[in-house]
């Protein structure tokens, strides 16, 4: 099969880690014979620095007219940055803001894993963390409050603040579809979050996604309140496999599951529209920093590049031996500077690469 893939390499560190992502995408194409056509696309500072604004139209397009898009990051230091003199609209994370309108990209994942490796980052308790766990939260990103009609206005003589959670019912079936998909991938279990005592859009959450739930029979659907699962992550994350949650709660939960893994230089995550189409990107920042310094840690961005090949190219195969690969490399302790511990081996981004790389295609 041949398939086109955008490459948004970005700012700062975006570049870097990008080269190593895709190296992971081309030995995935060498060992599953498939062809990948690679598309560079200019988003955030280096656009504004070449066209004079973050996102351009072909820019767009070029990545409609692709498969997938792996992204590294975007942005530069607020204080030393000019891109930070130019009005909000100009500067580099509207670029970002304005891609994932323009592909429609609803359905948000990141998924929470505790490398056994990485455990002392961890802020839980040993007890509760032995077992590990690995969970994939899906929230959905287009809808609900952060898209509702807001006013502020003085009613009765005092300033009042109206924000509105709205959902249809197509809002929550497309993205609850995602998310049975997802863990038909995974271990097919599916909890809806939500706040169904209280909030009617909750309660239509429900009726949808129970309907959904339906058509995957080989699937264990749960549903749990908002206020539960925020202590649940930290009691028992090990019982969660997918978590499905509209825009807010998934907002907040997802960041406490990242702090969770202790190591959120490690994070993947994927925003998907309703083909099979989806923006690949680490959850980090462009790290201004170190940027240039060819040591930032490129896993985040090579787990990003295992998720494109899961859920847009159903290359599971490929995403195994890569996702295989990150552990091994963490199993024979070598380490960027960002999760280096005692007795570790420090390596640099492009070495890291090379481990990767070669633990990759021994793993397949
Ligand atoms: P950041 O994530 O870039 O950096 C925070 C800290 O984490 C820094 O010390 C950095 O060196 C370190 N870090 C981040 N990624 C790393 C990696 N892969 N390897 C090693 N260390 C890593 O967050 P910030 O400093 O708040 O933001 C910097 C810029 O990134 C800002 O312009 C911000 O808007 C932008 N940003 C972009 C995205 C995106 O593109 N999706 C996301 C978050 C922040």
């Amino acid at each position: 099969m041949e398939y086109g893939i955008a490459l948004i390499p970005g700012d700062g560190i975006g570049p870097e880690i990008v080269a190593q992502g895709k190296r992971v995408l081309d030995l995935a194409a060498e060992l599953s014979g498939n062809v990948f056509h690679y598309h560079e696309v200019l988003l955030g500072g280096c656009s504004i620095d070449a066209f004079g604004v973050p996102l351009t139209e072909e820019a767009v397009q070029t990545c409609k007219e692709s498969n997938a898009v792996l992204m590294g990051s975007i942005g530069g230091d607020a204080a030393t940055s000019p891109w930070y003199r130019l009005p909000p609209e100009k500067r580099p994370e509207a670029g970002l803001l304005a891609i994932r309108k323009a592909l429609n990209l609803f359905a948000n994942l990141r998924p929470a894993y505790l490398y056994p490796e990485l455990k002392g980052a961890c802020p839980l308790k040993e007890e509760i963390i032995k077992d590990g766990f690995d969970l994939m939260m899906v929230r959905e990103l287009t809808g609900g409050l952060y898209f509702g009609d807001r006013y502020t206005k003085e009613v009765d003589g005092t300033v009042t603040a109206v924000d509105t959670l709205k959902y249809t019912e197509d809002e929550i079936r497309r993205v609850a579809v995602k998310a049975f998909d997802i863990a038909m991938k995974r271990n097919k279990h599916l909890t809806l979050v939500d706040k169904a005592n209280v909030l009617d859009s909750s309660r239509l959450w429900r009726k949808v996604t129970s309907q959904v739930a339906e058509a995957y029979p080989e699937v264990a659907f749960d549903t749990m309140l908002v206020d539960n699962c925020a202590m649940q992550l930290i009691r028992n994350p090990g019982q969660f496999d997918v978590l499905l949650t509209e825009n807010m709660f998934g907002d907040i939960l997802s960041d406490e599951a990242s702090m969770i893994t202790g190591s959120i230089g490690m994070l993947s995550s994927a925003s998907l529209n309703e083909t099979k189409f989806g923006l690949y990107e680490p959850s980090g920042g462009s790290a201004p920093d170190i940027a240039g310094k060819g040591i930032a840690n490129p896993i985040a961005t090579i787990l990003s590049a295992a998720m494109l090949l899961r859920y847009s190219l159903d290359m599971d195969r490929e995403a195994d031996a890569a996702e295989e690969a990150v552990r091994r490399v963490l199993a024979d302790g070598f380490r960027t500077g960002d999760i280096m511990s005692d007795g570790c081996t420090r390596v640099n981004t492009q070495e890291m690469g090379d481990l990767i790389l070669e633990r990759m295609r021994n793993a397949y």
